[in-house]
């Protein structure tokens, strides 16, 4: 059976609905082309309505390279997107600019971040050192006992969130007003390959047939991708997040130490996260996780131990075996894009992705340099 998913067989079909496909959807939706998008779940079901929407390219950069350079871009994407969502879909992303506390507990923690401070302000970038008692000017939080125990904090004013879920709705959202078609509970179950082209996606209701296929499935890409004769070795890194109930007593930054991360959101409400493990495709979260988390968190600051649990979750990252994402023509597959495999960074590089996958799409040199993210270098023959 052929089945015409809205349109009669789009510009582009892609294969996910978390933020990396819903962004393409988008962008490519705004630049006129004929979009549909398949999800065998939901919009957002996967790791993207799991993270905690951190835009935080600084916070865990050890030297300054191409993916440093890549997230800030993608961090200024933010800025620019998030009003133009709420104008065209009417949805407050949370976009904020909250900054970042990244603190030190230990002396080899503080040497580190003083020197990180250092060249990213060489960079033209806001990082300051911060002693203790500047630490707890800025963040009452430490103003008391929490705060003689810290030995300093990097304080990264720049950097900033989003709330992820609403992120990949209002993409959506926006992609359907801009005439993309998308469809939930439609799997792929296979890529359909005739020599260098892939003619169809495979669904319960059919074969989808698109000029290009965009393979966005997060996690489960590999397995499309193997269906197509494809090496792309991307699996599943879980991370757990622990959300608090706090009405008073929420930080006003995110902090940041070794071991964990505490964010507050616009509605009150604090994420604890991340886990970083194997455990396949099981996305529940565990006794161990939770105790992680809270073990973290309470060392951080202690009167987070007073704060109500409300919910916990997990998700499954995307990853790679260099933990680089891949945005590039599949090899030796001319109309098959691949977009996938952000980790732990899919929604900061979500929207920039959308753009470059987009210029792509157009047949045009994407206006970033990929090659340090192109599928060649997943070949089994260069690894
Ligand atoms: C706990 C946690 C915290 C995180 N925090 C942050 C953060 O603060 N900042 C940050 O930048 N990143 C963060 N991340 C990472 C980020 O969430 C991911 O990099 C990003 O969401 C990946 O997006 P994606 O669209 O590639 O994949 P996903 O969001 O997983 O989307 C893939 C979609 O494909 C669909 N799908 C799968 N198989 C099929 C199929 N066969 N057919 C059709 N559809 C299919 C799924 O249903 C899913 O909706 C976090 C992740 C986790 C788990």
């Amino acid at each position: 059976m052929q089945h015409d998913a809205g349109h009669d067989a789009p510009d582009v079909l892609i294969v996910g609905g978390g933020v990396i496909g819903c962004a393409i959807a988008y962008y490519g939706a705004c630049a006129g082309l004929r979009v549909t998008l398949i999800d065998g779940e939901r919009i957002g079901a996967g790791a993207s309505g799991a993270a905690a929407g951190m835009l935080a390219p600084q916070v865990e950069a050890h030297q300054p390279d191409d993916f440093f350079d890549f997230g800030l871009a993608g961090r200024a994407e933010h800025a620019r997107l998030a009003p133009q969502l709420l104008d065209e879909a009417g949805l407050d992303v949370e976009y904020r600019q909250t900054g970042i506390l990244r603190l030190a507990l230990e002396e080899r923690e503080a040497v580190d971040l003083r020197g990180r401070a250092i060249w990213q302000r060489g960079r033209g970038l806001a990082a300051e050192w911060l002693e203790p008692d500047q630490v707890g000017t800025l963040e009452p939080a430490f103003g008391g006992a929490a705060g003689k125990r810290l030995v300093g904090a990097l304080w990264l004013p720049e950097e900033g969130q989003v709330r992820s879920p609403r992120l990949v709705q209002a993409l959506a959202a926006a992609a359907i007003r801009r005439g993309a078609v998308l469809h939930e509970g439609l799997p792929a179950t296979s890529l359909q390959r005739e020599g260098d082209r892939v003619t169809g996606v495979r669904t319960p209701a059919g074969v989808l047939r698109a000029g290009t296929v965009v393979l966005a499935a997060g996690a489960w890409s590999g397995a499309l991708a193997a269906t197509a004769g494809l090496h792309l070795p991307v699996e599943p890194i879980k991370g757990q997040i622990i959300v608090l109930g706090s009405l008073r007593r929420a930080p006003r930054h995110i902090l940041w130490s070794g071991e964990c991360y505490v964010a507050p959101k616009a509605d009150g409400l604090v994420m604890v996260g991340a886990t970083e493990e194997r455990a396949g495709f099981d996305r529940r979260p565990t006794l161990s996780g939770v105790l992680q988390l809270a073990l973290g968190a309470t060392n951080l600051l202690p009167e987070l131990g007073r704060l109500s649990v409300e919910t916990q979750w997990g998700g499954l990252r995307p990853a790679l075996p260099d933990r680089l994402p891949v945005i590039g023509w599949a090899a030796g597959c001319e109309n098959l894009l691949l977009a996938t495999a952000h980790f732990r960074n899919g929604v900061l590089l979500g929207p920039l992705t959308g753009k470059l996958a987009t210029e792509m799409l157009l047949g045009k040199a994407p206006s970033w340099d990929l090659s340090p993210y192109s599928p060649e270098r997943l070949s089994p023959t260069r690894q």
